[in-house]
């Protein structure tokens, strides 16, 4: 069956994120999608607990900052210690039976892996819909891609809930399932897709993000 899911999303369990469980599962509905990944940074556990709470498909997976960049593991159970080369780190999620995802290897402003993009990864994030520069990010990881032949992936980063989707993969999954999916990853039954988040909605979450700050500091002046 053919899966859509949006395989990078932060919820409020990273700091940097306005997504709640329920944001997540109904933007993700709304835009189309029919599963979704949760890949907060460093910790795993909301990505279970939302899992739990849901019947909507939910891919649980968290982002981890390797000593050479940010690598997404996906279909873990256990955490995947941070700092550790992007080798070490991919290997320890082959153990641990879940997939790794060079994700965003080609941009500014985000733990970018670049020449730590290798063979050992099983798909590469051709598209970051909240990547920069967008396309020549695109291009060079496409070629990554072609030149290592592992599968192409795509998600949004998504921190504020109206982003979800913006960039999606197709998966031709036998079952919709966890397993099933990533194992289509791997076997490469999947493809790519999307555009960039519009800068408005960028604009919209950075500032519910400070309204969001300078109320708990106000809050906290008055305790
Ligand atoms: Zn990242
Ligand atoms: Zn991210």
């Amino acid at each position: 069956m053919l899966i859509k899911a949006d395989l990078h999303v932060h919820t409020t369990a990273s700091k940097d994120s306005l997504i709640t469980p329920k944001d997540l599962v109904y933007y993700s509905k709304k835009h189309g999608l029919n599963a979704c990944a949760v890949t907060d940074h460093n910790v795993l556990d909301e990505a279970y607990k939302i899992a739990k709470e849901t019947d909507f498909l939910i891919i649980p997976g968290i982002e981890i900052s390797s000593a050479d960049g940010h690598i997404i593991a996906l279909n873990v159970y256990e955490l995947i210690p941070r700092g550790l080369s992007a080798v070490e780190t991919v290997e320890q999620i082959h153990e641990a039976g879940g997939i790794a995802i060079a994700c965003h290897p080609y941009v500014y402003f985000k733990g970018c892996l670049r020449e730590a993009v290798c063979s050992s990864f099983d798909a590469i994030e051709v598209i970051n819909a909240r990547a920069f520069p967008f396309k020549s990010s695109v291009k060079k990881a496409d070629e990554a891609a072609k030149r290592l032949g592992l599968s192409r992936v795509a998600g949004t980063d998504a921190h504020y809930g109206p982003q979800i989707g913006y960039g999606y993969t197709e998966i031709h999954a036998e079952e919709p399932t966890v397993e099933s999916i990533t194992k289509a990853i791997v076997d490469g039954k999947c493809s790519a897709h999307g555009q960039p988040v519009p800068i408005y909605l960028n604009a919209q979450q950075q500032v519910l993000r400070i309204r969001r700050m300078v109320r708990k500091f106000s809050h906290r002046d008055r305790l």
